[in-house]
């Protein structure tokens, strides 16, 4: 068997492990409720146990450090985990330290989004690229950016909190306090919000159907916007309108070579993608306008795998992975071994 890293992905809701190999593949994955008020000491017992059991289940694999993304703030490089606002009872937990005491092994932390960013440019839909930005659309917004064949971290590490753009002056208050936030009028959550408002309780709306007559969430939008429900897809271009204005700061600020757009709905970017061109069209200077706009290839595994390639992978910034392939494999390394 390959070297593989033990990779953990710590969410508000689940906690995820997987054992992963150099070329990206998951060869194991476990996964439970993260139960965050039972605390950090608790949760990280958990991610003790989950590694021991990923460990004995695969007794041939020859792991060589662990990667572990959490939510933010945290500062990658004191491995600390300061106090995301979805785990509660966590202050300032030095993750590092604790799992590198426990296992012996390399450990490396970075931010989730900053993880699945570096998961989609090294194994997904940003292969080879030098430049690109990851967006994650779902309950929230949240990014990564790569530049220059770096994954950009500024003051505290702290950089590219991408849903808290300002891109309005209109709509609800954002958690943050603000007003008219990127991921106030952009996320899943303001969609499903604004279906919600548009309809009734058993108004007979496609929409309220495929809710039950209750809430009306973005999955609904874009199912009912596929069986060619004419507000559905009113709703779908409003929100692509939406996101292509943020991604044209986006292009404008960071000059990617591609946007990669990943989170619960880029189930839905067929439908969106056309919008979200043409809004780019519209508003990007000449010169940005040719920069692709794809989908993320690697769903809820590009956390884990972000997180793994932190121990794991040797390449250049930027180089194309079946490069550092073909040198492991010159060199009888551990892919060359594998051979699949
Ligand atoms: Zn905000």
């Amino acid at each position: 068997m390959s070297t593989l890293a033990l990779a953990f992905d710590l969410g508000g809701t689940e906690l995820r492990g997987a054992l992963v190999e150099r070329g990206g593949e998951v060869v194991a994955r476990v996964w439970e409720p993260t139960m965050t008020e039972a605390g950090s000491e608790a949760v990280i017992g958990r991610i003790i146990a989950l590694a021991n059991k990923l460990l004995t289940d695969h007794p041939q694999a020859k792991v060589i450090g662990i990667g572990a993304c959490a939510p933010g703030p945290l500062d990658p490089k004191a491995g600390i985990v300061i106090g995301p606002p979805t785990l509660s009872g966590w202050h300032n937990v030095p993750m590092i330290d604790i799992l590198s005491r426990q296992f012996g092994l390399p450990v490396r932390l970075e931010n989730d989004a900053n993880a699945a960013a570096l998961g989609e440019w090294r194994y997904g839909a940003g292969r080879g690229s030098e430049s690109l930005v990851f967006v994650t659309v779902s309950t929230g917004i949240g990014g990564g950016v790569i530049a220059d064949g770096h994954i950009y971290h500024g003051r505290r590490g702290l950089a590219a909190e991408i849903g808290h753009m300002t891109i309005t002056g209109e709509g609800g208050r954002c958690f943050c306090g603000n007003v008219g936030c990127f991921e106030a009028v952009a996320s899943g959550t303001a969609l499903g919000r604004r279906a919600t408002q548009l309809t009734a309780s058993g108004d007979g709306s496609a929409l309220r159907r495929l809710s039950g007559n209750g809430d009306v969430s973005a999955r609904h939008v874009v199912e009912a916007a596929r069986t060619g429900d004419a507000a559905a897809r009113d709703l779908v271009d409003a929100e692509a309108r939406w996101l292509g204005i943020g991604f044209t700061n986006l292009l404008h600020l960071y000059s990617p070579e591609v946007i990669v757009m990943g989170g619960g709905l880029s189930n839905g970017f067929d439908l969106l993608a056309p919008g979200i061109r043409a809004t780019i069209d519209e508003r990007a200077m000449q010169v940005y306008r040719d920069v692709p706009v794809v989908r993320a290839e690697l769903g809820d595994r590009a956390g884990l795998v972000g997180a793994a390639s932190l121990i794991l992978w040797e390449g250049e910034p930027g180089t194309a992975l079946s490069m550092v392939q073909d040198d492991e494999a010159k060199t009888g390394g551990p892919a060359g071994a594998s051979a699949g």
